[in-house]
């Protein structure tokens, strides 16, 4: 399998190459030659082998159709170290639960920083720490947060060979649960620091470090931000293990409802459905920060800047520019990286935004590709985590919220609805409190850590002072 750029660049690549990168040389995503096609007969062996060896032996089916630069044994034995009762809490991994008639949550929030992004970021840390020592290389990731992503990095790639993480926040600026989990991390490769500023400055201040190129080189520094295939690809894998949960049978249908940001979780989705996988439609969830919603009601992508954000009470999808909606648009626009150039490298660079409302393929995103979309805003979100909560007694997070608040507007009775639960309620307990009056019982592994000593080093925003401290970092060690 080799994979290519959505801008058309020239080389095609295979997996364990672009594991490593970010974007393609040409700025493009990278996204497989072609999906491979599961047929009903397969899907019915895959439904077997999850029942009967677990997540892990279905991860690897699916896995090893996009990866065959890693022997198979050692793919095995990375997927079944990942997914484990012990790192994600359930023997299922990802267990479908029923929420109203025929309405389900797919649990996703049960790893070690209770938000979906473990699902992929344990396996990005094994697939590192494996490559890297194959290479005999050494990366050093930098990288910006304002919450999840950050920890989910950080729980991945603690005490993994061969990688350190330096991770900036923005100081004082994410939830005390949130800054509790990242910063009282005591391990020798994981280095926290509170930037005095807010979260553009961390970002900024992470730009301006990878743009300096010499430092780049020498430093070995890389990034884990969303657009990486490879966690696309692990995403993919709860798609068909929901599905075998929702249904008996291969030829039943089912949607699914994601709360979405960056578009990368529901991408995982696209590439399930193009893979053959039976899905009616796939369901983009958004807050007050609507840009992927417009997309889909009107065929104008408008991407905002940092200051036309909304800081809302689910955060996690607070996004002005959805990073991996480029590998949408090209599936969309039939493979046309020429289009997809002049649209994301020329249009929305210089005008902010594009239109596809007069490009014939924009009615195949509802009438081939299955997708719609809708939006949630404070006020649904506090209703629907209250009606949920009277209806069913169990307590939902905010970005759940959203995602069940669309999908009931949405849903066929007839066809099972799948929502992906993207974190759980103890992460965003100020709104839950705002919500129902009373804040979420905290798991027992949890319960301790808001007290815990903290490890986290404050600097103001100053790319200079934060140059010096990876470099001492790293120096110390190599002396050590
Ligand atoms: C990251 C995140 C999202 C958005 O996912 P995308 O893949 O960026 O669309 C939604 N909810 C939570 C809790 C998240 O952490």
């Amino acid at each position: 399998m080799l994979y290519l750029s959505t801008r058309g660049y020239s080389t095609k690549q295979t997996f364990c190459d672009i594991l490593l990168e970010g974007l393609a040389p040409d700025g493009g995503l990278y996204l497989p030659e072609s999906y491979p096609v599961v047929s009903t007969l397969r899907l019915e062996e895959l439904r077997h082998i999850f029942h009967d060896k677990g997540y892990a032996a279905l991860a690897f089916e699916i896995l090893s159709l996009y990866i065959d630069d890693i022997p198979r044994d050692d793919l095995m034995q990375i997927c079944e170290k990942t997914y484990t009762q012990k790192i994600f809490g359930n023997p299922l991994v990802a267990p479908l639960r029923p929420l109203y008639e025929n309405i389900f949550i797919l649990a996703l929030s049960n790893g070690p920083t209770l938000a979906f992004k473990d699902m992929a970021m344990q396996l990005l840390g094994n697939l590192f720490e494996y490559e890297l020592a194959r290479r005999n290389q050494t990366l050093n990731i930098l990288g910006a947060t304002s919450g999840d992503t950050g920890s989910a990095a950080e729980y991945a790639m603690r005490g993994k060979k061969g990688v350190h993480v330096f991770m900036t926040s923005p100081h004082g600026r994410m939830s005390k649960f949130q800054q509790a989990q990242m910063f009282s991390l005591n391990e020798p490769n994981i280095h926290n620091i509170a930037i005095e500023g807010v979260f553009d400055d961390c970002q900024d201040l992470v730009k301006q470090v990878s743009n300096d190129l010499g430092y780049k080189r020498q430093y070995n520094i890389g990034t884990v931000n969303s657009i990486n295939w490879a966690r696309l690809l692990a995403q993919v894998v709860y798609y068909f293990a929901g599905y075998f949960q929702a249904t008996k049978t291969s030829n039943q249908k089912v949607s699914f409802t994601v709360p979405s940001g960056n578009f990368g979780n529901i991408c995982a989705g696209h590439v399930a459905r193009m893979m053959g996988l039976p899905i009616e439609n796939l369901i983009v969830a958004t807050n007050e920060n609507d840009v992927l919603d417009e997309f889909f009601r009107t065929g104008i992508y408008k991407a905002r800047s940092g200051k036309d954000t909304f800081e809302t009470s689910s955060p996690s999808m607070d996004i002005s520019k959805a990073s991996n909606f480029e590998r949408f648009i090209y599936d969309l626009s039939g493979r046309d990286a020429t289009l997809v150039s002049q649209l994301f490298a020329d249009e929305l660079t210089k005008l902010g935004q594009f239109s596809l409302v007069d490009h014939s393929s924009f009615k195949d995103a509802k009438e081939k590709y299955g997708f719609l979309s809708g939006k949630s805003l404070h006020a649904d979100r506090l209703n629907t985590i209250r009606n949920v909560y009277q209806q069913t007694g169990e307590l939902i997070d905010p970005h759940t919220a959203d995602g069940i608040k669309v999908a009931t507007e949405l849903h066929h009775a007839e066809l099972p609805m799948l929502v992906l639960e993207t974190a759980l309620p103890i992460k965003f307990s100020k709104t839950i409190h705002e919500a129902v009056g009373q804040e979420p019982v905290c798991p027992p592994a949890f319960v301790a850590l808001e007290s815990l000593p903290q490890y986290v080093k404050v600097l103001p925003v100053d790319v200079a002072l934060l140059k010096d401290y990876i470099s001492k970092s790293l120096g110390s060690e190599t002396l050590q």
